[in-house]
């Protein structure tokens, strides 16, 4: 029987025992998407049976990383909801009442066994090589010794009596798989501590929760089957499964251990924003029917489909480094900003994705993002709240090279600087060589005679530098970057020229020209 459901009605629901890494992320993102897609209801169901591994600070971590990546729950833990508690350790009295009612029914059974019994049952089939299953011992023990056992006090486990039957997962991305029920035994439904276990609990939760879409990583595929014993016991309806492809390193290998095991709030501290996270972890194992990757969010909620996601595994790449060999092929130099994110892009999908975003959002929300990154930056306290106009041009004009908006302070301590220097003895060379202390005269009395005051004045007044020294090209605007800003490498000159001012601007040319013998 399936679900006779009308709305879309989907699930995250992680254990808190740990930070929510990308993996996690991406299994809530399918889900909230979905559920978004379909006009649907989004759920958060917080898993913490495992008493010993969960803790009150996984909780918040993860609660506060959904909300980051702006993935709010209809229903959940602090909104409430008509199925809740949506706490499984808050609803130990509902699976209480289902496993007195699976017992009567002689379809579950407690097991006595001690686990020293079990364990040397199990060190046995492994010496002979053979799976261990539970032998079933205690299916048949009478209604009079199982009173004496627990008159007695003898710890117990619940275990489902498991049917003999081929149990298939119709998957809507795995598609059906075959499961023979004899190679899982008769599995333990409530721990002796009396906590249900993980099976049992997710499977009385969506049924009551009215879960129409199980979407989860793969490696919950071999779960389904005994969950789907479960549902059949019950005569629950069952949900839709969607077992999402794993996600592996650029080796090929899992990413435990690797980058994307790391909390999702990392990838907020670099700075990277929210949506482009989440744009980039839709592309884990699904793609748009356009094959477009860059997509505004409201689009990749309107056309996220479980139809369009592979079962192959998804690569994240987001740290991958630019080899030696790569950086010799191409010529940085002649690369705008523009250019050097496009090719950037061919090395990270993440980082492209991000740069894009950032040129794109209001100047006003940058300036809030950033706020985070300018507090223990070099900048009078006055900018530090990210709404003064002067901030926010700074930020416009160098937002075209951020990648991560970690990278912005730096940028933006350049405008501050009063202490100029000369950053390396190649920066200072590009004075002393050829027509270089000529030039940087020549555009030092030029903007003096002038009054430029924005890029276009800047621009002309260079080319003009131009014409009167002879210079062009790298010879040009190299000794002029120099004298500016004492380092070989920048922003574009015109808009740090405009930003800067012209009094700043000869006070820096000032102090650098000193040093390099140019008399102002
Ligand atoms: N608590 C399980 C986990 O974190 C949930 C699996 C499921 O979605 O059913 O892996």
């Amino acid at each position: 029987m399936t679900t006779p459901y009308t709305e879309v009605r989907t699930r995250f629901a992680p254990s808190p025992s740990g930070f929510l890494h990308v993996g996690g992320a991406r299994t809530a993102l399918f889900n909230y998407l979905y559920a978004k897609a379909k006009k649907g209801k989004f759920l958060l169901r917080v898993e913490d049976t495992d008493q010993d591994r969960s803790t009150e600070a996984s909780f918040k971590i993860i609660l506060e990383s959904l909300k980051w990546l702006g993935m709010e729950w209809d229903e959940g833990p602090g909104v409430g909801g008509p199925h809740g508690p949506y706490t499984q350790s808050e609803r130990l009295h509902i699976y209480k009442e289902y496993t007195a009612k699976l017992i009567s029914e002689k379809k579950a059974y407690r097991c006595f066994c001690s686990s020293e019994e079990l364990e040397g049952k199990k060190k046995q089939a492994e010496s002979m090589g053979i799976p261990y299953l539970y032998d079933g011992k205690c299916s048949g023990l009478s209604e009079s010794e199982i009173n004496e056992q627990i008159n007695k006090g003898t710890p117990f486990t619940v275990r489902f009596k498991t049917p003999n039957k081929l149990v298939v997962v119709d998957d809507m991305i795995q598609g059906k798989v075959k499961f023979e029920s004899k190679l899982i035994g008769d599995f333990i439904i409530v721990k002796s501590d009396g906590f249900p276990s993980y099976n049992y609990a997710v499977v009385i939760d969506d049924a009551l929760m009215k879960i129409t879409h199980v979407i989860r990583g793969v490696g919950h595929l071999s779960n389904t089957p005994r969950q789907i014993l479960i549902f059949e016991a019950f005569g629950f309806p069952l949900p839709r499964f969607a077992h999402a492809s794993e996600i592996v390193g650029t080796d090929g290998k899992k990413l435990s251990k690797r980058a994307g095991a790391t909390s999702v709030l990392a990838f907020r501290d670099l700075g990277y924003l929210s949506e482009t996270l989440r744009n980039y972890m839709a592309l884990l194992g699904w793609t748009s029917p356009d094959g477009k990757e860059y997509m505004p969010d409201e689009e990749l909620c309107s056309i996220f489909d479980i139809e369009r996601c592979s079962k192959s595994p998804a690569t994240f790449d987001v740290f991958k480094k630019l080899k030696e060999e790569e950086k010799e092929t191409v010529d940085f130099n002649k690369l705008d900003a523009i250019g050097l994110s496009e090719y950037l892009n061919q090395k990270s999908k993440l980082n492209w994705m991000s740069n894009k975003l950032i040129r794109e959002v209001p100047i006003e929300r940058l300036g809030q993002e950033m706020v985070p990154f300018l507090v223990n930056s070099n900048i009078p306290a006055e900018y530090k709240s990210g709404t003064h106009p002067t901030l926010l041009s700074i930020l416009d004009s160098v937002r075209v090279y951020l990648d991560r908006l970690i990278q912005a302070p730096p940028y933006i301590e350049e405008f501050f600087q009063e202490d100029i220097q000369f950053e390396n003895e190649e920066a200072k060379n590009l004075i002393l060589e050829g027509n270089g202390k000529k030039v940087a005269k020549e555009f030092y009395d030029s903007i003096t005679a002038a009054a430029p005051n924005n890029p276009d004045d800047y621009k002309n007044l260079m080319a003009s530098v131009g014409e009167k020294t002879g210079e062009k090209g790298r010879t040009l605007f190299m000794p002029i970057r120099s004298i500016t800003t004492g380092k070989s490498h920048g922003l574009e000159l015109p808009i740090l020229f405009t930003l800067l001012g012209q009094e700043k601007l000869k006070k820096r040319m000032e102090i650098l020209g000193k040093i390099v013998g140019l008399a102002p």
